[in-house]
């Protein structure tokens, strides 16, 4: 049966189960099994005290006539001095629906209720026994009949057996009273069962219902309405389930949104060099004689507009394929970031001192660790390169490198002009400038940080920054010496 309730379901799982079936099933099955073995169980232990009463009763009786039948000296007595017990075992066999048969020494029937078969030998296990003094009790299930082994005693010594008395008694009665008790029962069973399906099929829908408006609320949202309301808080369930999806909707949301604001960024920020490139061909073109020497100037100033253009799509292109998928893309390398970082410093020395700004670097230990070489010098260049970029004239940059067992440490401190509060929330965003004027003036693009971080993330390490408007900036970076990739983090 459990066998082929698992196949029943599996097949309804193949087909795509319906939650609503499988409830009303599950009711159906709850109710009804009970109801059955209850009922077939009251069933039969009325049929076992019909018959086990029955059972006691002929007992006795027959007990109470074969002990008449062994004091009246039944067996050696005169024919008609057993009238009355022969009258008596007649009204007993009758009353009982049984046959009452009286065997006598020799194995010779004496008397026989149904008067078949007097004078024929009875010879069976249970005479043999009883004859043994043995008497004997059983019922044949099968057959539906008990029959009963007695001896009858000599009436002088009392234990001398003399024969025996066989009684068997049908108990068809019984059990076709049982089987008319169980064809009512069927009817009433049958009525329930009809009650309980009913009951069944109407309660799962109702409390498929809520599951129903959830669906229906994520196929709107599946349809593009990120903000339709799918809030269903009829059970925990449902609710904690609209939750989830919810922050997945707004997750979706935000990147929708974000998406569409990189979109105008990007376009924005393309088209400003552009326009430039317009005004100065258009000013150049509308002056009839214009001196050779305004057209250089003119024309330099758009070879430095295409210079910007050309750094923004470059910076853009580096974030996308950084994007992508962030382990294809590192080249890890055992590297001694002290010389790497030295090798930054060098670079960006002349550009300090240009804006006659101090940059100094210093290093509290020698430190080995596993980094793509060249994407960590464009991190910390981009950090260098904006601290001498916002800062203020004689200032300085500060550089330092430290380590311990497992990360390494580089902070880059400036006496720039800070950040303000509320920007240090903005700053490594795409596009994010605090004084474009400024930014576009010392050629950033908008993007330099958030290409850091990026860089910074793909090593698996953290960024920070510090800053008071007016008195500097500091930029704290944490590294892992062991380069782990992404897929053994997530594991
Ligand atoms: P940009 O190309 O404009 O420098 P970044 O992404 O590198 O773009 O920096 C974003 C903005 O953060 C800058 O425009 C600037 O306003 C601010 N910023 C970055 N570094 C510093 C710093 N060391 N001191 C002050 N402001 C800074």
């Amino acid at each position: 049966m459990a066998g082929t309730a698992g196949k029943f379901l599996r097949g309804l799982k193949a087909r795509g189960m319906s939650m609503t079936a499988l409830i009303a099933l599950s009711i159906i099955a709850a109710a009804v099994v009970p109801l059955f073995l209850l009922t077939a169980l009251m069933l039969q232990s009325f049929s076992q005290t019909q018959l086990d009463a029955r059972g006691i009763d002929i007992q006795n009786q027959c007990m109470i006539l074969s002990s008449r039948m062994s004091r009246s000296g039944y067996l050696t007595a005169e024919q008609k001095n057993n009238v009355a017990l022969d009258s008596q075992m007649q009204s007993i066999a009758d009353v009982y629906n049984g046959r009452i048969v009286i065997v006598g020494s020799n194995f010779k029937i004496v008397t026989d209720t149904f008067n078949l078969a007097v004078g024929k030998y009875y010879i069976s296990p249970e005479v043999l026994r009883c004859f043994n003094g043995e008497s004997s009790s059983a019922y044949n299930r099968e057959m539906q009949y008990f029959s009963n082994a007695l001896p009858i005693y000599d009436a002088a010594d009392g234990t001398t057996v003399q024969g025996v008395m066989m009684a068997t008694y049908s108990t068809e009665n019984i059990v076709s009273q049982a089987d008319r008790i169980w064809g009512s029962a069927s009817l009433l069973l049958a009525c329930i069962i009809a009650v309980v399906v009913i009951f069944a099929v109407l309660a799962a829908r109702l409390l498929m219902q809520p599951l129903k408006r959830l669906q229906r609320a994520f196929d709107q949202a599946a349809l593009g309405n990120l903000d339709a309301d799918i809030m269903v808080d009829t059970y925990g369930d449902t609710r904690r389930l609209a939750q989830s999806v919810q922050k997945s909707l707004g997750k979706l949301r935000a990147v929708d949104q974000s998406r569409q604001e990189f979109v105008s960024n990007v376009s924005h920020e393309l088209k400003t060099p552009i326009t430039s490139i317009r005004v100065l061909a258009d000013s150049l073109m509308s002056m009839d004689e214009a001196p050779v020497e305004l057209y250089r100037e003119f024309m330099q100033d758009i070879s430095d507009e295409i210079d910007r253009e050309n750094q923004i799509i470059d910076d853009l292109l580096l974030l996308v394929r950084m994007d992508k998928s962030a382990d294809s893309q590192m080249k890890v390398e055992q590297t001694n970031i002290n010389e790497e970082m030295e090798m930054v410093l060098k670079r960006l020395r002349p550009i300090a001192k240009r804006g006659n700004v101090e940059l100094t670097f210093e290093s509290f230990r020698e430190v080995t660790a596993d980094v793509d070489r060249t994407k960590l010098s464009l991190a910390v260049t981009n950090l260098v390169e904006n601290a001498i970029k916002y800062n203020v004239d004689s200032g300085w940059v500060r550089v330092s490198l430290d380590a311990d067992h497992k990360y390494f440490y580089i902070k880059v401190a400036d006496s720039g002009i800070g950040i303000p509060e509320d920007a240090l929330d903005h700053i490594f965003e795409r596009f994010f400038r605090v004084d474009k004027a400024r930014s576009r003036e010392v050629g950033g693009t908008g993007l330099g940080l958030a290409i850091t971080k990026n860089v910074i993330q793909m090593h698996h390490g953290v960024i920070d920054v510090e800053s008071t408007p007016g008195e500097g900036t500091t930029f704290s970076v944490r590294i892992p010496l062991n380069y782990v990739s992404g897929q053994e983090v997530r594991r």
